[in-house]
């Protein structure tokens, strides 16, 4: 199968920012993308440790721009443990 384009060069850095649907805490989230080593990776939440997920070629770097807006400090219920 034949690309059009040319892929990036090793892949881009891709920036965004989410808020927490559980705490309301926003991070931006920070990662290398690349068409042919994306990968679902997964990175939690700085305010209460809720996972997310995503596509990205590197582990997610997540960056706190403020803190959860739930007025609570419990921790999200996560099924992993
Ligand atoms: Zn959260």
């Amino acid at each position: 199968m034949k690309n059009a384009t040319e892929p990036e060069v090793y892949g881009s850095l891709g920036i965004f920012e989410k808020s927490c649907l559980y705490c309301g805490a926003r991070f931006r989230v920070l990662a290398i993308r690349s068409a042919e080593s994306n990968r679902s990776r997964s990175f939690a939440c700085p305010g209460c440790g809720k996972s997310y997920e995503m596509r990205a070629a590197s582990e997610p770097e997540v960056h706190l721009l403020h803190g959860r807006t739930d007025g609570k400090d419990d921790r999200y219920q996560d099924t992993m443990f």
